[in-house]
């Protein structure tokens, strides 16, 4: 049953709040950052919660435990509109079931993934958004398209029949100071507004965590992912190693 959690709610409205205030000092429009409750680990009856307490957008990065989630509030909950995103990796052998379940895929970073997702969304479903994740802080290990790669990348995702190609998402180094929070989200920003000089008519920019949220309202962020903050620490444990 849909119970609002006191802890829960407590924690959103301050997200929420903080959110504003942000979006109130970088002196942008009220509704110009949307805000996705990352619920990866969390269990379907916290998101039971999370629905109580107004939640309706929900980020996941795992696809397994993602589309089990989804499932069941479609079953359950056929009522209630609520919108998917995927912003953890999306191997090969999986995106059949993105394909058919997702909303959002905001972690787009080769083409042959791309071309999959739109070959085998199913015909009566709207076109899957989808966002190019960048690797913006340049680290040989973690996922995402070198900045010099974007715009021939966003080029070829614009021709895939049943994708709609948003914007961009980032997922930085993490920083400790507020400079080292704001360079990459600010190169971010200048990459989505080139984007937009070359004509891809870019909506989305997705950044921001719970660590750097101020920081990326105030670079220009329209999209903020925040799990920790919502949600309270995650417990990996009970799952073993997350692959997807
Ligand atoms: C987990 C995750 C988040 C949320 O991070 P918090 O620090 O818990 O707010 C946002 N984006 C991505 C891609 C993530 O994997």
């Amino acid at each position: 049953m849909l119970e609002p959690n006191s802890g829960l709610s407590e924690r959103y409205s301050s997200v929420k709040a903080s959110l504003q205030k942000s979006i109130k000092d970088a002196g942008r429009a009220d509704d110009s950052v949307k805000l996705l409750a990352v619920s990866k680990t969390f269990s379907i009856s916290v998101l039971e919660e999370a629905v109580a307490c107004g939640m309706r957008e929900f980020g996941e990065n795992y696809v397994q435990e993602a589309c089990e989630k989804i499932d069941f509030f479609r079953a359950k909950y056929s009522e209630l509109k609520l919108t998917w995103h995927l912003i953890g990796p999306l191997q090969s052998n999986k995106t059949r079931s993105v394909a058919e379940r997702f909303d959002w895929v905001q972690s787009i970073d080769r083409l042959k993934i791309a071309q999959r997702i739109s070959d085998q969304r199913p015909d009566g479903l709207p076109p899957l958004n989808v966002l190019i994740e960048v690797n913006i802080s340049n680290q040989g290990s973690k996922s995402g398209v070198q900045p010099s790669e974007v715009l021939a990348m966003a080029k070829s995702i614009k021709s895939l029949p049943n994708l709609r190609l948003r914007g961009l998402m980032c997922v930085p180094k993490p920083g400790q100071t507020e400079a080292e929070k704001l360079a990459p989200l600010k190169a971010m920003k200048i990459l989505f507004d080139q984007m937009n000089d070359q004509g891809l008519e870019f909506d989305t920019l997705s950044m921001g965590m719970s660590a750097d949220m101020d920081e990326a309202v105030k670079s220009g962020s329209t999209m903020v992912r925040i799990g920790t903050a919502i949600f309270g620490s995650r417990d990996y444990s009970k799952k073993g190693i997350p692959n997807g």
